[in-house]
């Protein structure tokens, strides 16, 4: 039986996630493709891991201090991941988000207890952008830290030392690729090292939605953005501190009806309910498995990142009404409720 033993606190309950072979996106491919389950962390996201590794980071380097505030911004899910570390461990939380985010998060990071500030969605640029109003709220707020992470490289920490090892670990040391979509970047840059470490030949590859600008910069250098996405929390426009350095070896761009297209596969055929992000990643690993096979090479595992559970949108990618007004294809059980 593969069961761990009681843990001591709940903070052990991040990580450590389960891996599943995925049965329609392997087919699709012709090679084993498999999701680690980033859902089953006690904030149904993968940010847990980053809140985790920032909030610790923050107390060694002694900026956070007994009963200080942790702030930042965040399109939701790092923010969950806050509010739960943050309590677990005596802190308040603050965060900052833009306006268009799912209903379900804001609500969610209110029944948290964290203090919710919601700003108008605009550029990196401007100075009113979520970002920037976290770090000048966080200078000017007593015994609080910023956790900025976007550039704080203790987010990438996490995957260098939780989900790469991890994934090493769940595939007995066969794997030959890697692929998921940035935000921060922690993810993909941070499992990206964490496995090449292992072994060089993995290959990592960025999924990029569109209307983000990496899939242009890892092509041909140029950090340029075309058309646009509705999926939360990723699509990334500049080099973050996470990223440089990430050891990307190609890239795929994924279309939000991709995307949608395997997240109700997995959902009617499996079982699984997902965000977007999850969905557009299986989209690539599904690509990268194609391109490994297409090699000829043998016996292929391709590993990604299913990031956050569906219930999180549940007034959006599972709302007709939502759907229809974004001109996505609408899932027919919904069309039948
Ligand atoms: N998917 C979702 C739903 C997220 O909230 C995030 C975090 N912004 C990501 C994917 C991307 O993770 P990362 O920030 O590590 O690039």
């Amino acid at each position: 039986m593969n069961i761990t033993k009681p843990f001591g606190s709940t903070l052990d309950l991040i990580g450590n996630t389960p891996l599943v072979r995925l049965t329609g996106p392997s087919e699709a491919a012709g090679c084993d493709i498999y999701g680690k389950c980033e859902f089953a962390n006690p904030g149904s996201s993968v940010k847990d891991r980053a809140a985790l590794f920032m909030i610790r980071d923050a107390e060694k380097r002694g900026e956070l201090k007994p009963g200080g505030t942790v702030i930042e911004g965040t399109a939701g899910n790092t923010g969950i991941g806050i509010a739960l570390v943050a309590n677990a461990l005596g802190y308040k939380t603050v965060i900052v988000m833009p306006d268009n985010q799912s209903k379900e998060k804001m609500d969610t990071l209110r029944a948290l207890g964290a203090q919710l500030v919601l700003v108008p969605p605009t550029k990196y640029a401007d100075p009113a952008h979520f970002q920037h109003v976290s770090r000048r709220m966080a200078e000017e707020t007593e015994g609080a830290i910023w956790a900025g992470q976007f550039d704080n490289v203790a987010n990438r920490k996490a995957h260098i030392e939780g989900t790469a090892p991890e994934l090493w670990e769940q595939l007995e040391g066969r794997v030959d690729g890697f692929t998921c979509a940035a935000g921060t970047g922690g993810t993909i840059a941070g499992v990206g090292m964490g496995l090449k470490e292992r072994d060089e030949n993995i290959r990592i590859a960025l999924t990029d939605p569109h209307g983000a600008a990496l899939y242009n910069f890892y092509a041909n250098g140029e950090l340029k953005a075309e058309g646009s996405s509705v999926a939360e929390g990723i699509g990334q426009g500049r080099i973050t501190a996470n990223l440089e350095g990430a050891p990307i070896d190609t890239q795929f761009r994924i279309s939000d009806e991709e995307g949608l297209e395997w997240v109700a596969k997995l959902l009617r055929e499996e079982g699984l309910c997902l965000g977007l992000s999850s969905g557009i990643n299986v989209a690539g690993a599904i690509e990268l498995g194609k391109q490994l096979v297409a090699e000829g090479r043998k016996d292929v595992r391709v590993a990604t990142i299913l990031c956050d559970t569906g219930f999180r949108y549940l007034s959006t990618l599972y709302n007709a009404e939502w759907l229809r007004s974004k001109d996505l294809p609408v899932f027919d059980w919904l069309e039948q409720a």
